[in-house]
């Protein structure tokens, strides 16, 4: 009989989202739910998810936890596969200007843009850098995210990129949300490198990734691959480098145009091709065929006024597994709610609400290589979840928040 210490009873509906990862085609609408359900854990290991009448094999801890959730519906905590959370300033001037119609290459081009941001992020400490970035984790955490991933990516030198990643790592130490660190060095060509480029490549190669591989600062590398940032085989030659020193390949692909950066993911066998703003048929049944996970960001193509969002029911009906992430940072990624991101899959990106629960837990959390640990909710995963209060479709309001527990690790953290 198995011990608990935190108790998860009488829920309305529990959407468990158990089994493979990750889950393609018409498996992505399949979430598992049970009717009148419990979940049991121990030392933050779920032990038991079953109906709460069955809870008769568990043997509950006297001093247990246990939360009530009738009336509620409890899902998986939910996993951010994408963002930038660790920076300084903001760039508020430029979400103005973009309002009265300028585009992304015009703000970049005036120096605006991600540019803006790697001044202000070199200019702060440390401690200043951590402390925005955790207020920032919990405002994620409040709404239902209990594990993310963060790029560096706004230092653009060796030793300013590997501050951020320290940074990054002091957050998994000291915050309930757990943090996949990723080196973002390729984000964009910094200014004093403008004139030579391949100089820039050059430095990312040679020295930034030995060094963040020797430090072990980050488990997977990112490329910015688009044009003005990071051509096609620039970031084939990153993103092999990276895998050869064990960085993991994920990129952003075909965010402002079709890039090609879909077929260099393809070839450098990337767990995550990210954004696909623009993808066709062929470009899917690659991604299909090589396993890599579309992560959609629908929230950065909102405030980026993209007008469009990502072909999400071509990339399932072609089998791609398909995540969400919102994508947080300060040019355009201006919420940090996964359930936010669900909203405008399904009524931006014609998802289902069953397919937008596993893109937000399961699928990402297989796009980050932690689905054997958390994305659902199964014995001997973490107990990472979220109750909400009401139907599943009640975390699609925006407004007042349904979500009345955030739990991780088998503790309540929200
Ligand atoms: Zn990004």
């Amino acid at each position: 009989v198995p011990h608990a210490d935190f108790l998860i009873e009488h829920a309305d509906l529990i959407a468990t989202c158990a089994g493979p990862a990750p889950r393609t085609g018409a498996a992505q609408r399949d979430i598992s739910t049970l009717r009148d359900g419990a979940i049991a854990s121990n030392q933050g290991t779920i032990v038991y998810v079953g109906p709460t009448a069955s809870l008769a094999a568990v043997d509950i801890d006297r001093r247990a936890t246990r939360v009530d959730a009738s009336g509620c519906t409890v899902v998986p905590g939910f996993v951010d596969p994408h963002t930038h959370v660790v920076y300084a300033g903001n760039r508020h001037g430029e979400l103005q200007e973009r309002l009265a119609g300028a585009t992304y290459a015009q703000i970049a081009s005036r120096g605006g843009g991600i540019l803006q941001t790697v001044t202000a992020t070199r200019a702060a400490t440390d401690q200043e850098l951590f402390e925005s970035a955790r207020g920032r984790l919990d405002a994620m955490l409040a709404c239902g995210t209990t594990t993310c991933e963060i790029k560096s990516g706004y230092g653009l030198t060796t030793e300013s990129e590997l501050r951020q990643l320290r940074v990054i790592r002091r957050l998994n130490d000291e915050h309930a949300i757990d943090v996949v660190p990723t080196f973002l060095g390729a984000h964009e060509v910094p200014e004093e490198y403008r004139i030579r480029p391949d100089d820039y490549v050059a430095l990312v190669v040679n020295e930034m990734i030995p060094r963040v591989a020797a430090e072990r600062l980050a488990e997977w590398c990112d490329v910015f691959c688009e044009e003005g940032a990071f051509a096609l085989q620039e970031s084939v030659d990153i993103l092999t480098m990276g895998s050869r020193a064990g960085l993991k390949p994920r990129m952003h692909a075909n965010e402002l145009g079709p890039s090609g950066g879909a077929h260099v993911a393809v070839k450098v066998n990337a767990r995550s091709a990210d954004h696909l703003l623009f993808v066709d048929e062929a470009d899917a049944d690659a991604l299909a065929r090589a396993r890599v996970t579309a992560v959609l960001l629908p929230v950065a193509a909102l405030y980026l006024k993209a007008g469009r969002f990502a072909p999400a029911r071509l990339l399932i009906d072609r089998d791609v597994p398909v995540a969400l992430g919102t994508d947080m940072n300060p040019g355009a990624g201006l919420s940090p709610s996964m359930p936010f991101a669900m909203t405008l899959a399904c009524f931006g990106m014609n998802m289902t609400l069953e397919e937008s629960l596993i893109a937000a837990t399961l699928n990402a959390a297989w796009s980050l290589d932690r689905s054997d640990s958390v994305g659902s909710l199964e014995p001997g995963k973490q107990m990472d979840a979220v109750v909400i209060q009401g139907d599943l479709v009640d975390l699609l309001r925006v407004g007042p928040s349904h979500i009345r527990n955030v739990i991780k690790r088998g503790r309540i953290v929200s």
